[in-house]
């Protein structure tokens, strides 16, 4: 019989936070060992749980979520999206200009669908959340790495992303909050992202998921805020601020420039008609959650558990000779680095590996989010703190005699 073999579109595609590492933790898993997960971003996953008011909306609103809604989502929803905009400092979001997906996964694989020819660059960063890498490529496009440099509290480097913008340039992509590495961008940083966008003509894609979850009293700005006379989608959702991934809810909403992004709006209001709608009784809940966020706040305040488990893996990667981090200071992620020279690790993969198959710990190695050199790897501080600190002791341990060979 003919092999079946996948598409040739999806070639050179890759999402490695779910790749050979994973596989292996499953096997382990399966052999009845205990495995200790530092690698996934899933806040339910670790008994944390969606605010009353959340749940409640599900069920109260269940009788009349059960058909197809629009296709961009039900009106109240998108209204409350569209305040929060404002509330940003984003003017001129109508509820026209909401989209809800399910999840941002769908938002971004939508709007990368609709942009990209062959051949057409985005600038995406490094480290990234890989699905943008994935998605710009599953289009047809060529993602560009633009470097956040560690040196600098993992800001953007400008010389970098400018040096990467060329005639096929299209778009800059930020994710701020920042996945894997918790950086929080200023207004100082954005205004030369924005300048850059404006002196190129680049449309600006924000990924602002975690910009609920921030620490230390930091505030956080939309870049979209800063950049009305551009075309700018800002992207945001509940599965992390509300503890409700399995929802499947998030949005975009569209600002700046619209009149210049009319044919690009039809080819995303095509591929949203086309999938019909978001699920309809997450999107119910909207409203309800941007009414309350008061437990997500809690969270990241002293005495609160995203805060707390910070505070072990900053501890734990301090007391670990060759390795150093800059601190987190919003969501659940960080990103510590390996001195690779002193372990001599040519392969991050392979010390992943070797680290699950020896202490029985899940970590994404940096090489997942696109990161060019053999010296980092992800640490999801969601677990409890306790977890976490014998996570950290037993990384300890493997490193103190760890040498690649
Ligand atoms: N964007 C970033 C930066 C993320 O870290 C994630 C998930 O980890 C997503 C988007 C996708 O979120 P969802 O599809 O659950 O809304």
């Amino acid at each position: 019989m003919r092999e079946i073999r996948k598409s040739e579109k999806l070639n050179g595609v890759s999402y490695d936070v779910r790749g050979p590492v994973l596989d292996a933790a499953m096997k382990l898993e399966a052999e009845g060992e205990k495995i200790l997960k530092l690698n996934v971003g899933n806040p339910g996953a670790f008994a944390f749980n969606a605010p009353d008011s959340v749940l409640h909306a599900v069920s109260d609103n269940i009788i009349r979520s059960q058909g197809y809604s629009d296709s961009k989502g039900q009106i109240d929803g998108r209204e409350a999206i569209a305040a929060y905009a404002k509330e940003k400092g984003i003017e001129g979001v109508r509820v026209e200009d909401v989209y809800t997906g399910n999840g941002v996964s769908e938002l971004i694989m939508t709007c990368m669908q609709a942009l990209l020819n062959p051949g057409d660059e985005i600038l995406i960063p490094a480290p990234d959340y890989p699905l943008w890498t994935g998605a710009a490529k599953l289009a047809g496009g060529t993602p560009v790495h633009y470097i956040c440099d560690e040196s600098s509290d993992w800001m953007p480097d400008m010389a970098d992303m400018r040096s990467k913008v060329t005639a096929k340039t299209k778009a800059i992509v930020i994710i701020n909050p920042n996945n894997p590495t918790g950086a929080i961008y200023g207004v100082d940083i954005l205004q030369q992202i924005v300048d850059l966008a404006r002196e190129h003509d680049l449309i600006i894609f924000s990924d602002e998921i975690y910009d609920r979850l921030l620490m230390d009293g930091l505030t956080h700005t939309s870049i979209a805020s800063l950049a009305p006379d551009l075309f700018v989608v800002t992207m945001n959702g509940l599965s992390k601020s509300h503890m409700i991934a399995g929802f499947r809810i998030g949005w975009m909403c569209l600002s700046g420039n619209k009149a210049i992004a009319q044919d690009y709006i039809a080819g995303l209001n095509l591929l949203s008609s086309m999938r019909l709608c978001s699920n309809v009784p997450a999107q119910s809940v909207i409203t309800a959650a941007l009414n309350d966020r008061k437990e997500t706040v809690a969270y990241c305040q002293p005495g609160g558990r995203l805060y707390e488990q910070r505070k072990a893996v900053v501890e734990g990667v301090k007391a670990i000779d060759g390795m150093s981090m800059v601190t987190p200071r919003a969501a659940f992620y960080s990103f510590p680095k390996l001195d690779a020279k002193r372990f001599n690790i040519t392969d991050d993969e392979k010390f992943a590996l070797d680290f699950l198959r020896e202490k029985h710990v899940l970590i994404v190695n940096g090489r997942g989010f696109n990161w060019p050199t053999p010296d980092h790897f992800r640490i999801v501080y969601l677990p409890q703190a306790e977890l976490l600190t014998e996570a950290m002791l037993r990384l300890k341990e493997f490193l103190a005699d760890y040498r690649q060979a």
